[in-house]
């Protein structure tokens, strides 16, 4: 499979009242064509200003300090001051985001959020060109052509991110961005919401999906390989059922136990959290960041940052790995 997407050594930061937050910090990742790419990690690692900035949305007080995108065959650097190319937002990366009501005008029908979305784009597209290419879209994804005639309101909750779906893909970009889509949907929502996006990727509306999730279990069915964060880095990559059937990293390790733990009482898996909370990221800890709440942390774990040990296929930055990976 060969790459669509590339970001190396990506670094973010929130930047407000002389305060600098750096929520992503030197993240390289790797989307491949035809491939779902699972980000995951608990709330507050970044995973959400990833998304920002790999949909291409990041606007102050969110600051990309500095990276390189490769994206579909063109390199561009990117750094504070830097602009893209303004016709690769939506075209080339679109962001289909997380709580479908707030991402739709609650004015407007279905119809004509599409011709917006369109025409913001492809300005001399008629309503008519518009709301053929949005039935075309919905028909060909099995959805009912009369939402077009909608307002959100009067739509489900699993029917509203359906559609919201459909209107981050009008204009065909090559890589979704999906920021936690399911996150608020019951099960069979969720379900309906990744089939639309398999079909989307099979069809080749779409070349490539980075599906932003806390939902490990989840994230296993849909993605074909799991990045997990931890506090704005990327500490572990592999095979989804690889990764969570056999993680290395102590984060990863915590991560899959805190939504394995069965309840014996209650007919429902248990979630339970992991010991202590994310560090604050005005001032991380130093070397690894994961150490203040590692069971196997050693002195120099927070002296030294671990560096990813094993391949591109599957790494994890963590020093145990030192001797069994190297
Ligand atoms: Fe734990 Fe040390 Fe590994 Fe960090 S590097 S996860 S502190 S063992
Ligand atoms: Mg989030």
């Amino acid at each position: 499979m060969d790459t669509l997407l590339r970001v190396k050594n990506l670094c973010a930061a929130y930047a407000q009242g002389g305060q600098r937050v750096r929520a992503v910090d030197g993240v390289s990742l790797e989307l491949r064509r035809g491939e779902v790419l699972g980000i995951a990690g608990e709330s507050g690692c970044g995973k959400s200003t990833l998304a920002q900035v790999l949909a291409l949305l990041a606007r102050p007080p969110l600051w990309v300090e500095q990276g390189e995108l490769w994206l579909d065959g063109a390199v561009y650097p990117l750094g504070q001051g830097i602009h893209l190319p303004r016709e690769l937002r939506g075209r080339k990366v679109a962001l289909l985001p997380q709580g479908a009501l707030n991402a739709l005008n609650p004015t407007a029908r279905v119809r004509e959020i599409a011709l917006e979305v369109i025409r913001a784009h492809e300005p001399k597209t008629t309503p008519q060109e518009a709301y053929a290419r949005a039935r075309e879209r919905l028909e060909q994804l099995g959805l009912p052509s009369r939402v077009l005639e909608a307002y959100p309101h009067q739509l489900s909750g699993g029917m509203r991110q359906r559609v919201v779906t459909v209107i981050s893909t009008l204009l065909n970009p090559k890589v979704l961005v999906a920021d936690e889509p399911t996150s608020a949907l019951d099960v069979s929502s969720q379900k309906a919401v990744v089939r639309m996006l398999r079909k989307l990727l099979e069809q080749g509306v779409i070349e490539g999906v980075i599906f932003i999730a806390h939902d490990l279990p989840l994230l296993r069915s849909v993605a074909d390989r799991i990045a997990i964060m931890y506090a704005g880095k990327v500490v572990e990559l592999g095979p989804s059922e690889e990764l969570v059937e056999a993680p290395r990293h102590p984060y990863t390790q915590a991560l899959v136990g805190a939504v394995l733990v069965p309840e014996p009482y209650i007919r429902q898996k248990r979630v339970e959290g992991i010991e202590g909370t994310p560090p604050d990221l005005r001032s991380p800890p130093p070397g690894c960041r994961f150490a203040p709440r590692c069971k196997y942390a050693q002195p120099r774990c927070s002296e030294l940052e671990p560096p990813r040990f094993g391949g591109e296929e599957r790494f994890a930055a963590c020093w145990l790995l030192e001797e069994v990976l190297a």
